[in-house]
């Protein structure tokens, strides 16, 4: 490798004379990997080039602005450092984004087995060899084998999303809709229905299925780039027939990945592959996410997982029980039910601790020994917030009198804490619209509506308002 230098004063020809650039940079790169780990050595710092040396600043090039502002962020003061350490005229290293005909990356393992190569230089840095099994292997994830159909409990809020899935998992080369798109509330199911779709999927044979969350295919998706084998990683994504994408909503602000995925995500449908994405909410509220991304994701099937209902609660709560072989009295069952409304997850996670303490001590299960097995979570769930604290409350947070959360005065800087009290009131207590209404000054329900909603689009929109309303809530709920 060569550089042109033909400045005498640059830092480079102080360099003593035996010393290639190469071997230098190799030797810091050998330190920084010994000091960031073989991982993320691997995942953020390979795919750095040399780039020009100009007096006493060298720049390092890397192939895109997000790899540039990451390395930066997270190494360039010890770059710096390093670079000075090793050549003390050298002031300053520029990290930059490389241009078409820039110089490639020095690949390690080239250089090691080079005349130039240092003896610190690893041998199982070969980069054309390794990253592609890695992308195979990370492809497919193992499938949790708890969630399958049979295991999962249909009811009315999740029956249209259940059939949808179904649907993609018994004829996932004519499903007729592109992509399946799952969204609702943490602990409500999605994962558990995808993986039931994968689960029979590969029971049924011949179809090739890939399950990732977001977060995995963002990483991935950066691990491709410093290896150079996006197009690998592409084409084993299109050598799949079902994709499964969990939890999209981590792609917000991750802009180069959304990017990545969007053209994916085409490129799939468009050789006829099937897609099933999850998310918190629906594509249109995905608010961050780019615009023409939402529209495709919209264009498929959008099912939407409600909130559970008592009856859907008894049921899981029936088959779980159930399905652990420990006697569990109806009785119990309900009051779980009544208690534990905010998702699966966690009505799943207070049953499990029951039938774990019967287990264990032998003893049958009762309402009794419940309330005490279960004392932490049911105090949690247990907070009767009534109405006329929320409004006591908000009114001192925002320094109105209280009288005004029920009188007719319009003004801002009293009708929004107002609507923020409504929120609330409808977050936090089990009331109707119309009794929220009427406990502020007899408005109707349609008004209470109004409240709630320009409440939630406000808080999307001003994430100081939005933290706010968080505060609120806590201080209300502790
Ligand atoms: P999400 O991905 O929507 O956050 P999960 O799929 O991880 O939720 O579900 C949380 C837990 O609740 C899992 O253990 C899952 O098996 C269970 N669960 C959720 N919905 C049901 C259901 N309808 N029937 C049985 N178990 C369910
Ligand atoms: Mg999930």
């Amino acid at each position: 490798m060569t550089i042109g230098v033909d400045d005498d004063e640059s830092a480079f020809s102080r360099l003593e004379d035996n010393k290639g650039l190469a071997e230098l940079w190799l030797r810091i790169c050998g330190r920084l990997k010994g000091e960031v780990g073989e991982v993320e050595y691997r995942t953020w710092l390979t795919q750095i080039a040399l780039g020009p040396i100009d007096g006493d600043e060298i720049t390092l090039l890397l192939p895109t602005r997000f790899l540039r502002d990451w390395v930066r962020s997270q190494y360039g003061d010890r770059l710096n450092e390093l670079w000075h350490n090793e050549v003390p005229a050298l002031r300053r290293v520029e990290l930059q984004v490389a241009r078409p005909g820039d110089p490639a990356p020095l690949q390690l393992a080239e250089v090691a087995a080079s005349p130039v190569g240092s003896p610190s230089a690893p041998e199982e840095q070969n980069p054309a060899t390794k990253p592609v099994a890695e992308v195979r292997s990370d492809l497919v994830t193992a499938l949790d084998s708890r969630f399958t159909f049979d295991t999962f409990v249909v009811g009315k809020p999740n029956e249209f999303a259940y059939a949808c899935a179904r649907r993609v998992a018994e004829k996932p080369s004519s499903v007729g809709f592109n992509p399946l798109f799952l969204y609702g509330g943490v602990g409500l199911g999605k994962t558990h229905l995808m993986h039931a779709i994968g689960a029979e999927l590969v029971r049924s044979g011949n179809v090739s299925v890939a399950y990732m969350s977001a977060e995995k295919f963002m990483y991935r998706f950066i691990a491709a780039i410093r290896s150079q084998s996006t197009i690998e990683f592409k084409e084993q994504l299109r050598s799949v027939d079902v994709l499964m994408i969990d939890d999209l909503q981590f792609l917000i602000g991750k802009d180069n990945t959304q990017e990545e995925f969007f053209h994916t995500f085409n490129a799939l449908v468009d050789a006829g592959r099937q897609i099933v994405v999850s998310a918190d909410k629906s594509p249109s509220d995905l608010s961050g996410l780019e615009d023409r991304l939402r529209t495709r994701l919209g264009c498929g099937m959008v099912a939407d997982i409600h909130a559970t209902t008592f009856e859907l609660r008894i049921s899981i709560l029936e088959a779980k029980a159930a399905a652990s072989g420990v006697v569990v009295p109806a009785k119990v069952l309900e009051f779980l039910a009544h208690k534990i409304t905010s998702n699966v997850r966690e009505l799943e996670g207070a049953l499990n601790r029951l039938i774990a303490h019967a287990n264990l001590f032998g003893r049958p299960v009762t309402l009794e020994a419940t309330q005490d097995v279960l004392h932490d979570i049911l105090k949690a769930h247990d907070r009767r917030v009534t109405i006329e604290e929320i409004q006591k409350k908000v009114a001192e947070h925002w320094n109105i009198r209280l009288t005004d959360m029920s009188s007719a005065r319009r003004a801002r800087n009293v009708a929004r804490p107002r609507q923020v009290a409504m929120y609330l009131a409808k977050q936090l207590t089990s009331r109707s619209l119309p009794e929220i209404g009427r406990k502020f000054g007899n408005r109707d329900h349609t008004t209470v509506m109004h409240a709630v909603n320009r409440v939630t689009e406000l808080m999307e929109r001003d994430a100081a308002f939005a933290e706010d309303v968080e505060l609120m809530r806590r201080m209300l709920e502790s």
